[in-house]
Formats: C-alpha cells, structure tokens, sequence
C-alpha cells in the first residue's frame, strides 16, 4: 500500500538535532537513488548532503520519519550515481525498500516534480518563491499561489454473477487486464466520473457504487480512489484504442493482473476473497 507512514510528521523545515543521521530521498529524472543490498535496497543516510560531486538541482525539506529528517534533492538527469549505488524506479522498489520509505518517496517525488514544473508563474510568467508558512510558490508580481497539484483518478470494480469485469490497454504489459480507471474531470463528482468512464469505456451501465479505498500515486502525481459497483445493464463493447478488450471473469479463471503495490491488485484481491468465502 502506497501512502504516507503514520509514523511521518511533515514539516516545512527542519528542527530537532542537527547532528541527526537524516535520509535523502535523491531524484534524477524520477528515478530514485538507492544502495542494493542482500534483502533489498536502502537510502542514503547522512547528516548534510553526502555527495560532494553531485550537485543538487533543488532541495525540499519534507518532515519527519521515526525521529529521522527527511530530505528531497534532485540532481541532474543524466548524472551518474555515486559508486555503489543505482537510481531505480518507485515501481521496482516495491518490498526491496521499507514501505515507510516508499511512502515518503512517493511525496517526495511529487513535490520534486511540482517544484520543478512551478518555477515561473502560470498567470504572468514571472519567476515563484516558495512560501515559508505552508507548502507553496508564490508569484511577488501577481500575487497567485501555486499548491502541489494532485489528480484525481476514479477506479471501480464492477461485478456480474460473480464474475468480475477486467479490460486491457495498450500500455499495459502483455496479458495483463485490470479494474476501469479514468481521469475526474473538471465541475464532475466522482459518482459521474465512474458512470461516464464505464458507458465510454466498455459501454454499460452499473450500480450500487461503494467506496473502497484510496491510494497515493506518484507518476506523477494522481490520486486513485476506488470504488465497487454492481452491473445493471448494457453489453460489453471496446473501441480499440483506450481498450484492446474487455470481459467478465471468475476469481478461479483470472488473467495477468497488475502489480500488487497498485490499488487495482488490492481491489481485485478482495474481489477473489470475497467469492472464495462464500464458495
Ligand atoms: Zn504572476
């Protein structure tokens, strides 16, 4: 599960004990810097920056994790990584780095990408300062303020007889088929974003929607909130471009599934529990 640890306290800059082993959670291009080891891989650890040689982009202080401070940077694209080390990913770091420590760099990457991508002001084109009293950019010359952007993303799990209705897309890796997920457009509720996805996407109708969870999702910067829902009418059609197929299956008859860090996995995961305890 990709989210925040609760053990996190973000702050805006640093306090506490200078001298403190701290964690650098260090960007290039998206990908994260890493140390392997023999179970997985691990973070940076150092009480300044640790890397004479590679000079940082942009720094963003992110708050606390078990006592420890924590610290954005980016360096440059093609900069390569100190001796024994690799950037790498988030997906592929999924259970090699602790899931406290992804969830930070999930923030933390989305801040870097917002920082980066917030440099000048999207009204009057003059350049943004950070704010000190709340994580924003402030343009001096207009007065607007820009926040960290999220987008939201609706995902819904819909059933019929107890199969369940999974679609593939051309991004998708070979064989795999997931959940329908789509953008929430601007003035919509998220109830119409699911109906209106479903009748685009596969053209039918569903029912009896129910929250189910959300989920933090940093590429780059959605949030996916998932829903159930039952079939109520209309027969399964794709066009051929956002979907290859789509179609009803049985949780003992599944197909490729997407990775078990996403929300759809967990959704489909509870899907196969669900009918394995009635059976
Ligand atoms: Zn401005």
């Amino acid at each position: 599960m990709l989210q925040l640890p609760d053990d996190f306290q973000p702050a805006l800059l640093p306090g506490g004990d200078a001298d403190a082993p701290n964690w650098w959670f260090v960007f290039a291009g998206g990908n994260l810097l890493v140390r392997p080891t023999a179970s997985g891989v691990e973070l940076p650890v150092a009480s300044i920056w640790p890397f004479a040689k590679l000079p940082t982009t942009r720094r963003l202080y992110l708050g606390a994790l078990r006592g420890r401070p924590c610290h954005a940077a980016e360096v440059e694209t093609t900069a390569p990584p100190p001796p024994g080390m690799q950037f790498q990913g988030l997906r592929a770091l999924w259970t090699r780095l602790d899931e406290g420590l992804l969830g930070v760099a999930s923030q933390a990457a989305q801040l870097i990408e917002w920082d980066r991508t917030h440099q000048f002001c999207g009204q009057c084109g003059a350049p943004t300062q950070r704010r000190a009293d709340e994580r924003a950019r402030h343009c001096a010359a207009c007065g607007l303020t820009a926040y960290p952007r999220l987008s939201p993303v609706i995902m819904v799990r819909v059933v019929r007889d107890g199969q369940i209705l999974l679609a593939r897309a051309p991004r998708f890796a070979p064989g795999v088929y997931s959940v329908l997920a789509g953008f929430v457009e601007a003035g919509e509720t998220l109830e119409q974003a699911i109906h209106r996805e479903i009748a685009e996407e596969v053209n039918i109708q569903v029912r009896n929607l129910r929250y189910f969870a959300s989920q933090s999702w940093p590429f780059p910067h959605s949030l996916m909130i998932a829903f159930t829902a039952e079939y109520a009418g209309g027969e399964v059609r794709v066009d051929g471009r956002e979907l290859l197929d789509a179609g009803w299956f049985a949780p003992d008859a599944l197909p490729g599934l997407p990775s078990p860090m996403s929300m759809a996995w967990r959704l489909i995961q509870d899907f196969v529990a669900g009918r394995m305890d009635r059976a």
